[in-house]
Protein backbone atom coordinates (compact mmCIF):
# COMPACT_ATOMS: atom_id res chain seq x y z
CA UNK A 1 0.00 0.00 0.00
CA UNK A 2 1.63 3.36 -0.63
CA UNK A 3 1.61 6.22 2.03
CA UNK A 4 -0.82 8.02 0.67
CA UNK A 5 -3.25 5.25 0.71
CA UNK A 6 -2.22 4.30 3.87
CA UNK A 7 -3.10 7.85 5.07
CA UNK A 8 -6.03 7.83 3.35
CA UNK A 9 -6.80 4.36 5.06
CA UNK A 10 -5.71 5.85 8.49
CA UNK A 11 -8.02 8.91 8.32
CA UNK A 12 -11.00 7.18 7.28
CA UNK A 13 -10.92 4.28 9.98
CA UNK A 14 -10.48 7.56 12.46
CA UNK A 15 -14.30 8.78 11.25
CA UNK A 16 -15.50 5.49 11.44
CA UNK A 17 -14.18 5.34 15.32
CA UNK A 18 -15.04 8.81 15.87
CA UNK A 19 -18.97 8.14 14.51
CA UNK A 20 -19.16 4.92 16.10
CA UNK A 21 -18.91 6.37 19.74
CA UNK A 22 -21.58 8.66 18.45
CA UNK A 23 -19.79 11.82 18.19
CA UNK A 24 -21.57 13.84 15.15
CA UNK A 25 -19.64 16.66 15.20
CA UNK A 26 -16.45 15.35 15.49
CA UNK A 27 -17.45 13.21 12.43
CA UNK A 28 -18.23 16.46 10.99
CA UNK A 29 -14.69 17.84 11.78
CA UNK A 30 -12.67 14.97 11.03
CA UNK A 31 -14.54 14.73 7.59
CA UNK A 32 -14.05 18.35 6.50
CA UNK A 33 -10.55 18.08 7.82
CA UNK A 34 -10.06 14.95 4.64
CA UNK A 35 -12.10 16.66 2.19
CA UNK A 36 -9.22 19.50 2.52
CA UNK A 37 -6.89 17.37 2.32
CA UNK A 38 -8.22 14.99 -0.61
CA UNK A 39 -10.11 17.56 -2.77
CA UNK A 40 -11.95 16.45 -5.34
CA UNK A 41 -11.73 17.87 -9.12
CA UNK A 42 -13.99 15.91 -10.96
CA UNK A 43 -12.96 15.10 -14.74
CA UNK A 44 -15.31 13.34 -17.37
CA UNK A 45 -13.06 10.70 -19.18
CA UNK A 46 -13.16 8.37 -22.02
CA UNK A 47 -9.24 7.54 -22.45
CA UNK A 48 -10.01 6.25 -25.60
CA UNK A 49 -12.68 3.62 -25.86
CA UNK A 50 -15.06 6.46 -25.85
CA UNK A 51 -17.11 4.83 -22.70
CA UNK A 52 -17.52 7.94 -20.38
CA UNK A 53 -16.83 8.04 -16.80
CA UNK A 54 -16.03 10.24 -13.82
CA UNK A 55 -13.22 10.74 -12.46
CA UNK A 56 -12.58 12.48 -8.76
CA UNK A 57 -9.52 14.30 -9.33
CA UNK A 58 -7.42 16.84 -12.17
CA UNK A 59 -5.22 15.06 -14.75
CA UNK A 60 -1.78 13.13 -13.74
CA UNK A 61 -2.76 13.42 -10.00
CA UNK A 62 -2.33 9.58 -10.18
CA UNK A 63 -4.40 6.10 -8.77
CA UNK A 64 -3.34 6.83 -5.25
CA UNK A 65 -4.93 10.10 -5.23
CA UNK A 66 -7.78 9.30 -7.12
CA UNK A 67 -8.61 6.51 -4.76
CA UNK A 68 -8.49 8.69 -2.13
CA UNK A 69 -10.72 11.65 -3.36
CA UNK A 70 -12.99 9.08 -3.76
CA UNK A 71 -12.96 7.35 -1.02
CA UNK A 72 -13.52 10.17 1.01
CA UNK A 73 -16.14 12.04 -0.88
CA UNK A 74 -18.23 8.47 -0.89
CA UNK A 75 -17.95 8.79 3.18
CA UNK A 76 -18.76 12.50 3.27
CA UNK A 77 -21.59 11.94 1.42
CA UNK A 78 -23.19 8.82 3.43
CA UNK A 79 -22.76 10.78 6.58
CA UNK A 80 -25.12 13.36 5.54
CA UNK A 81 -27.01 10.69 3.84
CA UNK A 82 -27.06 8.23 7.03
CA UNK A 83 -25.40 10.16 9.93
CA UNK A 84 -23.05 8.95 12.56
CA UNK A 85 -25.39 6.31 14.03
CA UNK A 86 -24.68 4.63 11.10
CA UNK A 87 -20.93 4.27 11.19
CA UNK A 88 -19.87 0.97 13.14
CA UNK A 89 -16.44 -1.06 14.06
CA UNK A 90 -16.94 -5.11 13.68
CA UNK A 91 -17.79 -6.47 16.65
CA UNK A 92 -16.18 -9.53 14.89
CA UNK A 93 -13.48 -11.06 17.38
CA UNK A 94 -9.86 -9.69 15.98
CA UNK A 95 -11.21 -7.97 12.99
CA UNK A 96 -10.90 -4.44 12.99
CA UNK A 97 -12.68 -3.88 10.01
CA UNK A 98 -15.23 -1.24 9.47
CA UNK A 99 -18.61 -1.54 8.00
CA UNK A 100 -21.44 1.14 6.95
CA UNK A 101 -25.40 0.15 8.23
CA UNK A 102 -27.34 0.54 4.94
CA UNK A 103 -29.81 -2.58 6.63
CA UNK A 104 -33.51 -0.77 7.12
CA UNK A 105 -33.73 -1.45 10.54
CA UNK A 106 -30.00 -0.53 11.39
CA UNK A 107 -28.86 -3.28 12.84
CA UNK A 108 -25.81 -4.61 11.63
CA UNK A 109 -22.67 -5.39 13.91
CA UNK A 110 -20.30 -6.96 11.63
CA UNK A 111 -18.34 -5.79 9.07
CA UNK A 112 -19.23 -9.23 6.65
CA UNK A 113 -20.92 -12.22 6.70
CA UNK A 114 -18.53 -14.14 7.59
CA UNK A 115 -17.53 -12.20 10.99
CA UNK A 116 -21.34 -12.39 11.68
CA UNK A 117 -20.85 -16.58 10.96
CA UNK A 118 -17.65 -16.76 12.86
CA UNK A 119 -19.33 -14.97 16.02
CA UNK A 120 -22.62 -16.86 15.72
CA UNK A 121 -20.41 -20.16 15.76
CA UNK A 122 -17.87 -19.04 18.93
CA UNK A 123 -21.59 -18.23 20.73
CA UNK A 124 -22.65 -21.21 19.82
CA UNK A 125 -19.92 -23.55 21.41
CA UNK A 126 -19.83 -21.37 24.50
CA UNK A 127 -23.40 -21.85 24.97
CA UNK A 128 -21.95 -25.81 24.57
CA UNK A 129 -19.24 -25.79 26.67
CA UNK A 130 -21.40 -24.23 29.27
CA UNK A 131 -24.25 -26.70 29.07
CA UNK A 132 -21.39 -29.42 29.29
CA UNK A 133 -20.16 -27.89 32.54
CA UNK A 134 -23.03 -27.65 34.34
ZN1 LIG B 1 -10.76 6.34 -16.32
ZN1 LIG C 1 -15.23 -8.15 10.68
Amino acid sequence: MSELAAAVRAGLREVFEIAAGGDNLGAVDALNALLEAHPIRPRISGHDSGLWHLHVTGHGAGIGAEYGAGAVWGLAVAFTKWGATRFGLCSGNGCDNVYLDTSTNASRRFCSDRCATRAHVAAHRARKRAQAAN
